[in-house]
């Protein structure tokens, strides 16, 4: 009977190819300009087990932006500057229902926090608390964070990436600024400044192989599988890990955890962190989206691995 991993090797090429076909279902992200460039046609994953073995498929060369996947790392962040108490008061911790980016329950409920973290506006909140004391001290600890995460140093900024949001993003400015309005951004926070900090951390390029390889962190519950040392405390991870499971896929977070029972976190470049608890992290990218925001041929290929290895955590 062969193992698992050898299974994985000889399945995931033919799974991968028959996913891609539900590339053409789906959009590339337009609303930030600079990504409507990249190949609608594409799909990548890269899988890594706690030894460090690397199993890739597809296009999993395919550099692209971090954009929501950089959410999680940041609310971990500052849990780890700050505790659960204080990131709690400025951001909730249920699901929304409602778009990513929308405005509209950060008037309709009391206090007007943000629902949770994963959301812009929650994610917003979330980048004004870092510790630093100027916005490039506060990116810095960000981008080394993904540094010792990682093990990989030239981890940066898309520049391009990164300007073509700052100059379209009218929607998260006004998020932005009505928090402010709430004072879930403190009287000494400049808006602008926490919104550089978010547009660069949305921008951190990567490929599929740097998401396998902090997703396996997060499925060994923090600690880093080849040395042991406890990278993240584990309780940030499973905090965050919930948060994955109930907002982490948009609002087709239920549907996700159905079908493939998965903790995960997207992007709007197309890029999905996954992993199975105590055994691989993956990461995928598939550019071409949904109408809920989420990799079409991605999300496929994710469901199909996971009903084929049977690997659901309920
Ligand atoms: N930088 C993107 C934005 O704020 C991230 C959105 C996403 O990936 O969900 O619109």
């Amino acid at each position: 009977m062969p193992n698992e991993w050898s299974q994985l090797q000889v399945k995931l090429p033919q799974l991968l190819e028959e996913s891609r076909v539900y590339a053409s279902r789906g959009k590339v992200a337009e609303y930030i300009p600079e990504l409507a460039l990249a190949p609608s046609g594409a799909l990548g994953i890269a899988i890594m087990n706690m030894k460090g073995d690397l199993l890739t498929a597809g296009d999993c060369r395919l550099s692209f932006t971090m954009q929501s996947i950089s959410k999680i790392f940041t609310l971990m962040l500052a849990l780890m500057d700050l505790g659960e108490e204080a990131v709690f008061t400025k951001v909730g911790k249920e699901p929304t229902g409602d778009d990513f980016n929308s405005m509209l329950k950060l008037e309709l409920v009391e206090p007007g926090i943000p629902f949770n973290p994963l959301i812009n506006a929650g994610a917003i909140a979330v980048t004004s608390l870092l510790r630093g004391a100027t916005p490039a001290d506060r990116f810095g600890r960000v981008l080394d964070f993904f540094h010792m995460l990682t093990g990989d140093d030239s981890l940066q900024v898309n520049e391009a990436v990164y300007q073509s949001e700052k100059r379209t993003a009218h929607r998260n400015r006004s998020l932005a600024y009505f928090l402010k309005e709430n004072e879930v951004l403190d009287e000494q926070t400049d808006v602008e400044e926490v919104l550089d900090v978010y547009f660069r951390h949305c921008a951190i390029e990567v490929n599929c192989r740097h998401l396998a390889s902090l997703a396996r962190i997060l499925a060994n519950q923090g600690a880093d599988p080849a040395t042991g040392r406890q990278l993240i405390p584990r309780r940030y991870v499973q905090i965050t890990k919930t948060f994955m499971i109930s907002c982490g896929m948009y609002n087709a977070s239920g549907e996700f955890a159905i079908q493939a029972g998965l903790p995960a976190k997207s992007g709007v470049s197309g890029g999905i962190l996954t992993f199975v608890p105590g055994r691989y992290g993956i990461g995928v990218v598939g550019p071409a989206l949904n109408s809920k925001g989420n990799s079409t041929a991605g999300v496929h290929l994710l469901e199909q691995l996971s009903r084929t290895f049977d690997w659901s955590i309920f």
